[in-house]
């Protein structure tokens, strides 16, 4: 069909020219300096089909800090050990709050909305913990392998920073900590979850490991299941109503794919039965999404027709 004789490279370097003016606007993270200091004029796009074929452009093989992306790994791992008994520690509602909100805890009894929100990241985070030995090395290994690339690393600087900076975060986890929804060591599950916020990866590796939500749970170039079909479903509809935060019915409305951003200036989003895509531009809007992120997908999904509507 379309997407057969969709020209993907012509595509998204149309798509790069006309996002350039995007550039200058949005506004880098700056709580912590290692964020603050990457140059707003980067972008990268890349694509990863599941029959194989791969298009990027611009910087898409440059290593950034992928933040809230790896809330999706986590969350994967998390699911594939405690399956629906996830969701009596976390919710699937959109929070229509701020990622680092902590005001609906209160009134959900230390039950965060939805895994996406740093709330709900944590709480997986600490799911992960109690079924790992070596919870971060272990993490690590698994996305490698997601993204078939054995060279992803933490960025020991962003990690120190995010832990030095994490008030919040800490906070978070200490009063979840006192409803009982925190099982481990509150620095122990900090620690974890500072550490897979801290790994740098390019937008290829990325659309990679994104690829086995695009197939229903299994990765195309290893045939590896991670997730059930239900599972993979399940996760894709949680990206869709919460992986862009409180901007997450827009982002449904203008690009119309399930997928997740991160403060460093990236965007996974995932077509089912047909693509993985990773956008990264640092600048971002004022819910803490890449703005020439979400415009590059909104033209992806405009110029091509494909949508998963
Ligand atoms: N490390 C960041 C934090 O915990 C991740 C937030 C994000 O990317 N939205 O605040």
């Amino acid at each position: 069909s379309e997407a057969m004789t969709t020209d993907w490279q012509s595509v998204i370097e149309e798509i790069a020219e006309e996002i350039k003016p995007l550039l200058d606007e949005g506004k880098v993270a700056d709580y912590i300096p290692e964020l603050g200091n990457v140059d707003k004029a980067n972008f990268g796009m890349s694509i990863s089909l599941i029959d194989g074929r791969e298009f990027y452009c611009g910087q898409a093989l440059k290593s950034f800090s992928i933040q809230s992306i790896s809330k999706v790994f986590s969350l994967t791992k998390a699911f594939s050990f405690l399956k629906d008994d996830l969701w009596k520690r976390v919710g699937k509602e959109p929070s229509g709050n701020p990622f680092n909100s902590l005001i609906q805890l209160e009134h959900e009894n230390g039950k965060p909305r939805n895994p996406f929100i740093n709330a709900g990241a944590i709480v997986v985070a600490d799911c992960v913990v109690s079924h790992t030995q070596d919870s971060l090395n272990e993490i690590i290994g698994y996305i490698r392998g997601l993204a078939d690339n054995k060279n992803i690393q933490i960025d020991h600087a962003m990690f120190r920073s995010e832990k030095a900076f994490g008030h919040r975060n800490a906070a978070l986890a200490h009063f979840m900590k006192s409803y009982g929804n925190i099982e481990s060591d509150v620095d122990e599950v900090l620690d974890f979850y500072f550490g897979h916020c801290s790994l740098s990866m390019s937008c290829q590796d990325i659309s990679r490991a994104f690829l086995f939500l695009a197939n229903h749970g299994v990765h195309p170039r290893t045939n590896k299941r991670y997730l059930t079909a239900s599972q993979a479903k399940r996760l894709n509809a949680l990206l869709l109503t919460c992986g862009t935060y409180d901007a997450a019915g827009d982002f449904a409305f203008r690009v119309g794919m399930p997928g997740k951003s991160g403060v460093g200036g990236g965007i996974a989003a995932i077509i089912p039965g047909l693509l993985s895509v990773c956008v990264w531009s640092p600048g971002l809007d004022k819910h803490g999404n890449s703005l020439a992120g979400v415009k590059a997908l909104e033209l992806l999904t405009t110029k091509t027709g494909i949508s998963i509507f």
